[in-house]
């Protein structure tokens, strides 16, 4: 493989020059408030462009937000195609690279050292949604090590900051909970270190779907195409890259819980209070001039950040049992989570369904797919709509299933007012058959439509055609 990411994805700073010479990082005024009107800003421009703040709340520390906010820019990221995003992060989670170490002096990241840091005053945390319980770092990647292999783990948790020293995070049962568990039953704390301002291919690496122990800085490696640059903690043997902003070395503590939440998620709707995980932070350690990176909750860097890794995982586990299956699609109404659309070319009738069931086997969090046929585009909802409207029968071409495990975030999961993550499926089959009477099921083209170019059909100077015409006519 020679494909290696341009070499301004290969930092944050390098990025953001990047968007900036494309016209896609905006600079707000100084003086933006910390307390909901960073992310309303962010917001108001997600996906369009990012967000620099040079002086939020009046703080000398920068906030960016929105960087990683468009499949397109992803793909720019890798250096490939739009259409070969998905192949590349399944192929880059497939075949990791391992990083390769510098010492502290070659580290941008550790120009700067502060010991035992009120986070509060050293970083500009905001406040994100109406009814968050406090400041939230929720660009927070963690890296951890798993206390009994060593190996790495790399995810992003929302972290609670209404105490500079002490932090609160929700961490769901999966990698890094399994790593505070066997630290936990020993009584000692996991140390861990909280990277911020990470190059935009080691973000998405993060949420990658791969088993446990494996590093996903090493997933980072191969989507860049070039090892990893990391150097090693103060404090611990945990590696982080070397080229982040800023890094919070911290440990999460044994047999405690807090009080965290609520919080705005990513379905759009709050994740309640609960008793979480604590943890104490040691030490941070930063470039000079740090920037701060904030995710706004639910917008689109969240929304891609999550969607592109679990349809590569999606995709490829469907194609394991089903080669004719050709593109899935997270959709963004569905939260990038929960709606599927999958493209197949139906071999045999029937199959369709088939495909339905293989696709909620493969993640907890899918509660409705669709399949169409491969001249529908998966990335269009009003064409997928189409596909439903023409060639699906309620009767026949649904698939219920009632009470599986879902997402423990969707708020629907409830009849009681208690979220407990109980969900039917719902699958729709919407291929039509493999063979039907004249063109019953043939979409209507225009011969030649695609290859028309306007540029070279329409008359550059209209008015004066038209002038002769309508005058006519009066
Ligand atoms: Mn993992």
């Amino acid at each position: 493989m020679t494909r290696s990411s341009p070499l301004h994805a290969r930092s944050l700073r390098g990025w953001l020059a990047h968007l900036a010479a494309t016209e896609r990082l905006a600079v707000a005024r100084d003086g933006v408030s910390l307390d909901y009107e960073v992310a309303a800003i962010a917001k108001k421009l997600d996906g369009r462009q990012a967000v620099l703040f040079p002086k939020p709340g009046g703080h000398s520390v920068p906030i960016v937000s929105g960087y990683v906010a468009a499949r397109a820019w992803i793909a720019e990221a890798m250096g490939v195609p739009e259409s070969e995003l998905l192949h590349c992060f399944r192929d880059s989670s497939e075949k990791p690279t391992k990083w390769t170490e510098v010492s502290a002096s070659q580290a941008p990241v550790r120009e700067v050292t502060i010991e035992r840091p009120d986070l509060l005053k050293v970083f500009p945390i905001p406040r994100h949604s109406e009814h968050d319980s406090a400041p939230y770092i929720t660009a927070g990647v963690i890296v951890a090590r798993n206390p009994k292999t060593g190996a790495q783990n790399v995810s992003i948790q929302r972290i609670q900051v209404k105490d500079g020293h002490r932090l609160q995070a929700l961490i769901l049962p999966r990698h890094l909970s399994a790593f505070h568990t066997m630290a936990e039953e020993k009584g000692e704390a996991l140390p861990i270190a909280i990277v911020i301002g990470a190059d935009p291919l080691t973000l998405l690496a993060s949420q990658a779907v791969v088993p446990i122990d494996q590093d996903e800085l090493e997933i980072a490696g191969s989507l860049h195409g070039a090892p990893l640059e990391v150097v090693k903690c103060l404090g611990s043997e945990i590696r982080v890259p070397a080229h982040a902003e800023i890094v919070i070395e911290a440990r999460v503590l044994p047999g405690v819980r807090e009080l965290e939440g609520p919080f705005g998620e990513f379905p759009k709707t709050y994740s309640p209070a609960g008793q979480h995980q604590v943890i104490e932070v040691d030490r941070v350690t930063h470039r000079r001039n740090p920037i701060f990176h904030t995710i706004v909750p639910a917008e689109l860097e969240h929304l891609m950040l999550g969607a592109i890794p679990r349809e590569a995982t999606i995709l490829g586990l469907l194609q394991r049992s089903f080669p004719n299956v050709l593109d899935a699609h997270l959709s963004l109404g569905g939260t990038c989570r929960y709606h599927l659309y999958i493209k197949m070319k139906k071999r045999r009738e029937s199959e369709g369904k088939n495909v339905i069931m293989a696709a909620f086997g493969s993640h907890f969090d899918l509660k409705q797919v669709i399949v169409v046929d491969d001249d529908v585009d998966v990335h269009n909802p009003t064409e997928v709509e189409w596909a439903v409207a023409t060639r699906f029968q309620a009767d026949r071409d649904l698939v219920v299933v009632s009470g599986a495990q879902g997402s423990p975030l969707d708020p629907s999961t409830t009849l009681t007012g208690r979220v407990d993550g109980m969900s039917a499926k719902m699958g729709l089959d919407a291929t039509r058959p493999l063979s039907y009477v004249g063109h019953t099921f043939t979409r209507v083209r225009v011969p030649g439509e695609d290859a028309v170019d306007l540029d070279k059909v329409l008359n550059p100077n209209p008015a004066s055609v038209l002038d002769t015409f309508l005058k006519g006519q009066k």
